[in-house]
Protein backbone atom coordinates (compact mmCIF):
# COMPACT_ATOMS: atom_id res chain seq x y z
CA UNK A 1 0.00 0.00 0.00
CA UNK A 2 1.35 3.61 -1.03
CA UNK A 3 0.91 6.64 1.20
CA UNK A 4 1.70 9.97 -0.01
CA UNK A 5 2.49 12.97 2.66
CA UNK A 6 2.49 16.58 1.35
CA UNK A 7 3.41 19.47 2.47
CA UNK A 8 0.92 22.50 3.02
CA UNK A 9 2.53 25.36 2.79
CA UNK A 10 4.48 26.10 -0.50
CA UNK A 11 2.92 23.21 -2.07
CA UNK A 12 -0.62 23.14 -1.92
CA UNK A 13 -1.35 26.91 -0.49
CA UNK A 14 0.63 30.45 -0.20
CA UNK A 15 3.09 30.58 2.92
CA UNK A 16 0.40 31.87 5.49
CA UNK A 17 1.79 34.14 7.45
CA UNK A 18 3.58 35.48 4.58
CA UNK A 19 0.01 36.24 3.09
CA UNK A 20 -1.53 37.21 5.93
CA UNK A 21 0.88 39.98 6.25
CA UNK A 22 0.62 41.09 3.07
CA UNK A 23 -3.29 41.26 2.89
CA UNK A 24 -2.76 43.22 6.45
CA UNK A 25 -0.19 45.77 5.53
CA UNK A 26 1.95 44.61 8.27
CA UNK A 27 4.95 44.53 7.38
CA UNK A 28 6.71 42.76 10.32
CA UNK A 29 4.75 39.55 10.56
CA UNK A 30 6.75 38.74 6.54
CA UNK A 31 9.99 37.83 9.17
CA UNK A 32 9.90 33.86 8.69
CA UNK A 33 13.03 31.00 9.95
CA UNK A 34 15.85 32.37 7.27
CA UNK A 35 15.28 35.73 9.33
CA UNK A 36 14.58 34.30 12.88
CA UNK A 37 15.96 30.88 13.16
CA UNK A 38 14.62 30.07 16.25
CA UNK A 39 11.20 29.51 15.61
CA UNK A 40 9.98 30.37 19.23
CA UNK A 41 10.96 33.50 19.11
CA UNK A 42 9.53 34.15 16.00
CA UNK A 43 6.16 32.74 17.03
CA UNK A 44 6.52 34.77 20.33
CA UNK A 45 7.06 37.51 17.97
CA UNK A 46 3.97 36.73 15.56
CA UNK A 47 1.90 36.65 18.25
CA UNK A 48 2.96 39.46 20.28
CA UNK A 49 2.23 41.49 16.42
CA UNK A 50 -1.23 40.14 16.61
CA UNK A 51 -1.93 41.22 19.81
CA UNK A 52 -0.74 44.81 19.06
CA UNK A 53 -3.03 44.61 16.19
CA UNK A 54 -5.79 43.94 18.56
CA UNK A 55 -6.44 40.50 15.77
CA UNK A 56 -8.37 38.14 17.05
CA UNK A 57 -8.65 34.74 15.83
CA UNK A 58 -12.39 35.59 13.97
CA UNK A 59 -10.22 38.35 12.27
CA UNK A 60 -7.45 36.20 11.77
CA UNK A 61 -9.77 33.60 10.05
CA UNK A 62 -11.38 36.87 8.02
CA UNK A 63 -8.26 37.49 6.37
CA UNK A 64 -7.07 33.85 5.50
CA UNK A 65 -10.46 32.76 4.25
CA UNK A 66 -9.37 35.55 1.65
CA UNK A 67 -6.94 33.70 0.61
CA UNK A 68 -6.91 30.57 -1.80
CA UNK A 69 -4.45 27.23 -2.74
CA UNK A 70 -2.32 27.68 -5.09
CA UNK A 71 -3.80 27.51 -8.85
CA UNK A 72 -4.29 24.15 -9.64
CA UNK A 73 -3.42 22.60 -6.58
CA UNK A 74 -6.98 21.09 -5.87
CA UNK A 75 -7.04 19.60 -8.98
CA UNK A 76 -3.89 17.90 -8.24
CA UNK A 77 -5.09 16.74 -4.69
CA UNK A 78 -8.64 15.54 -5.73
CA UNK A 79 -6.73 13.02 -8.66
CA UNK A 80 -3.83 12.28 -6.66
CA UNK A 81 -6.21 11.05 -3.75
CA UNK A 82 -8.38 8.75 -6.09
CA UNK A 83 -5.21 7.11 -6.36
CA UNK A 84 -2.94 6.81 -2.89
CA UNK A 85 -3.98 7.74 0.45
CA UNK A 86 -2.93 11.56 1.12
CA UNK A 87 -1.75 12.89 4.69
CA UNK A 88 -0.68 16.49 4.73
CA UNK A 89 1.86 17.11 7.04
CA UNK A 90 2.04 20.81 8.25
CA UNK A 91 3.76 22.99 10.60
CA UNK A 92 1.28 25.86 10.52
CA UNK A 93 -1.94 25.91 12.85
CA UNK A 94 -5.32 24.26 12.55
CA UNK A 95 -6.92 27.37 13.25
CA UNK A 96 -5.12 28.93 9.93
CA UNK A 97 -5.38 25.95 7.90
CA UNK A 98 -9.25 25.29 8.39
CA UNK A 99 -10.44 27.51 5.26
CA UNK A 100 -8.03 26.50 3.34
CA UNK A 101 -8.81 22.34 3.88
CA UNK A 102 -12.50 23.54 3.07
CA UNK A 103 -11.21 24.52 -0.46
CA UNK A 104 -9.71 21.55 -0.79
CA UNK A 105 -12.06 18.99 -0.37
CA UNK A 106 -10.75 18.46 3.47
CA UNK A 107 -7.65 16.10 3.52
CA UNK A 108 -6.29 14.93 6.34
CA UNK A 109 -4.32 17.41 8.08
CA UNK A 110 -1.51 16.34 10.33
CA UNK A 111 -0.07 20.33 12.33
CA UNK A 112 -0.24 22.32 15.29
CA UNK A 113 -2.21 24.45 17.31
CA UNK A 114 -3.08 27.42 18.65
CA UNK A 115 -4.51 28.59 22.32
CA UNK A 116 -7.08 31.34 22.20
CA UNK A 117 -8.81 32.69 25.33
CA UNK A 118 -12.27 33.81 26.19
CA UNK A 119 -11.90 37.21 24.09
CA UNK A 120 -10.87 34.95 20.86
CA UNK A 121 -7.27 36.38 20.95
CA UNK A 122 -4.15 33.83 20.55
CA UNK A 123 -2.35 33.68 23.53
CA UNK A 124 0.00 30.65 23.16
CA UNK A 125 0.81 27.79 20.64
CA UNK A 126 1.41 24.32 21.31
CA UNK A 127 3.42 22.30 19.07
CA UNK A 128 1.57 18.34 18.39
CA UNK A 129 5.31 17.02 19.18
CA UNK A 130 9.20 17.37 17.58
CA UNK A 131 9.92 16.67 13.89
CA UNK A 132 6.75 15.53 13.68
CA UNK A 133 6.75 15.44 9.72
CA UNK A 134 9.62 12.63 10.49
CA UNK A 135 7.29 10.89 13.13
CA UNK A 136 4.00 10.48 11.15
CA UNK A 137 6.03 9.24 8.26
CA UNK A 138 7.61 6.64 10.31
CA UNK A 139 4.42 5.74 12.08
CA UNK A 140 2.94 5.21 8.75
CA UNK A 141 5.62 2.91 7.50
CA UNK A 142 4.94 0.72 10.70
CA UNK A 143 1.69 0.46 9.98
CA UNK A 144 2.91 -1.03 6.64
CA UNK A 145 2.25 1.86 4.26
CA UNK A 146 5.06 2.83 1.95
CA UNK A 147 5.71 6.20 2.15
CA UNK A 148 6.22 8.82 -0.77
CA UNK A 149 6.59 12.50 0.57
CA UNK A 150 7.07 16.04 -1.16
CA UNK A 151 8.09 19.40 0.49
CA UNK A 152 9.72 22.96 -0.66
CA UNK A 153 11.57 23.78 2.45
CA UNK A 154 14.07 22.97 4.97
CA UNK A 155 11.62 21.97 7.56
CA UNK A 156 10.47 18.98 5.08
CA UNK A 157 14.01 17.61 5.20
CA UNK A 158 13.59 14.81 7.57
CA UNK A 159 10.55 13.86 6.33
CA UNK A 160 11.89 13.57 3.12
CA UNK A 161 14.52 11.64 4.27
CA UNK A 162 12.14 8.71 6.16
CA UNK A 163 9.99 8.77 3.24
CA UNK A 164 10.66 5.70 1.00
CA UNK A 165 10.63 8.27 -1.85
CA UNK A 166 11.39 12.16 -1.56
CA UNK A 167 10.69 14.92 -3.56
CA UNK A 168 11.36 18.70 -3.42
CA UNK A 169 8.40 20.84 -4.97
CA UNK A 170 9.04 24.65 -6.19
CA UNK A 171 11.92 24.69 -3.39
CA UNK A 172 14.55 28.02 -3.06
CA UNK A 173 17.59 27.04 -4.45
CA UNK A 174 19.71 26.88 -1.65
CA UNK A 175 17.60 23.99 -0.52
CA UNK A 176 17.65 22.29 -3.85
CA UNK A 177 21.60 22.89 -3.63
CA UNK A 178 21.79 21.74 -0.15
CA UNK A 179 19.67 18.49 -0.86
CA UNK A 180 20.54 17.33 -4.48
CA UNK A 181 19.56 13.40 -3.45
CA UNK A 182 15.86 14.30 -4.14
CA UNK A 183 14.57 14.73 -7.40
CA UNK A 184 12.76 18.20 -7.89
CA UNK A 185 9.66 19.69 -10.19
CA UNK A 186 7.89 22.64 -9.96
CA UNK A 187 4.69 21.55 -11.82
CA UNK A 188 2.18 19.22 -10.26
CA UNK A 189 1.55 17.08 -13.27
CA UNK A 190 5.70 16.05 -13.25
CA UNK A 191 5.38 15.55 -9.22
CA UNK A 192 2.36 13.27 -9.79
CA UNK A 193 4.55 11.25 -12.20
CA UNK A 194 7.26 10.99 -9.63
CA UNK A 195 4.99 9.13 -7.14
CA UNK A 196 3.62 7.38 -10.02
CA UNK A 197 7.40 6.34 -10.78
CA UNK A 198 8.15 5.47 -7.12
CA UNK A 199 4.75 3.42 -7.11
CA UNK A 200 5.61 1.46 -10.02
CA UNK A 201 9.27 0.52 -8.72
MG1 LIG B 1 6.39 24.42 2.97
Amino acid sequence: MDLVCLDLEGVLIPEIWIAFAKKTGIESLTATTRDIPDYNVLMRQRLNILADNNLSINDIQDVIATLEPMPGALTFLDQLRESYQVIILSDTFYEFGQSFMAQLNWPTLFCHKLEVDNKGMVTDYHLRQVDPKRNAVEALQKLNFRVFAAGDSYNDTTMLAAADKGFLFRAPQNVIAEFPQYSVTSEYDALRAFFDQASEE
